[in-house]
């Protein structure tokens, strides 16, 4: 059994990242780190300041600069939990933060084993960024269609409210999704490029995409239960 997993998760907003993410990390017991919920939470510890910024750029809809965002994942992956491997999520989001990703590895004489694309249809991508909710709580992530709470409006896990995220407003979602474009896809050929690149249909249920998901990480003999 290989030792390790470090996984990088790519697609659009909506493609499911985080919620294949969350699943993979229970299953193999290594970190999801999603950098969307590190930013939030610094937003949260530091709201005057450096979380301001984050916050007004975040509600923007464009990135963070890349020393902030590189540094977070820097500190994280040197965390005693993520000796074993991590599921990045939201990093990078552009070739600069890849190359610097690349860098941070290389010197722990470490490497990303591979980035797995979400292909998602836009009509896909609306849907479920519309229909998304999240505990104002704890972060949980619901849809109110495709994974709806048990109670309306209330998490599953810690009784919070459920609330849109700022950023899922459809302005926002315009804006998330042009930056994507302009930044993000771009690291579809750089994975490729590698020979790291492995593709998986966005569109699929959540357990649907799962299966297909650990399908792929077995017969690549990335891991193994
Ligand atoms: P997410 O939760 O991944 O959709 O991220 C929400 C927002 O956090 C993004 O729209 C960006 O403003 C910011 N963000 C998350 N990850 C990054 C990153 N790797 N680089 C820059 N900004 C990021």
């Amino acid at each position: 059994m290989p030792e390790a997993m470090r996984l990088i998760l790519l697609g659009p907003p909506g493609a499911g990242k985080g919620t294949h993410a969350k699943l993979l990390s229970e299953r193999y017991r290594i970190p999801h780190i999603s950098t969307g919920d590190l930013l939030r939470e610094i937003q949260n510890k530091d709201p005057l300041g450096l979380g301001q910024r984050v916050q007004r750029t975040m509600k923007e809809g464009k990135l963070v600069p890349d020393q902030i965002v590189t540094q977070l994942v820097a500190e994280r992956i040197r965390r005693k939990d993520a000796a074993r491997g991590f599921i990045l999520d939201g990093f990078p989001r552009n070739v600069h933060q890849a190359r610097e990703l690349d860098t941070v590895l290389k010197y722990e004489e470490e490497s990303i084993d591979l980035a797995v694309y979400f292909e998602t249809s836009h009509r896909v991508v609306i849907e479920r960024l519309a229909g998304r909710r999240v505990c104002s709580h704890c972060g949980a992530n619901f849809h109110l269609v495709n994974i709806p709470p048990r109670k309306a409006e209330i998490c599953d896990f810690c009784g919070g409210r459920l609330i849109q995220r700022e950023d899922d407003r459809e302005e926002t979602v315009r804006k998330r999704l042009q930056v994507y474009k302009e930044e993000t896809a771009g690291l579809v050929s750089y994975y490729e490029q590698l020979k790291k690149l492995r593709v998986i249909s966005g569109d699929l249920t959540v357990s649907e995409g799962q299966k297909a998901l650990i399908e792929l990480l077995e017969r690549e003999h990335v891991i193994h239960d």
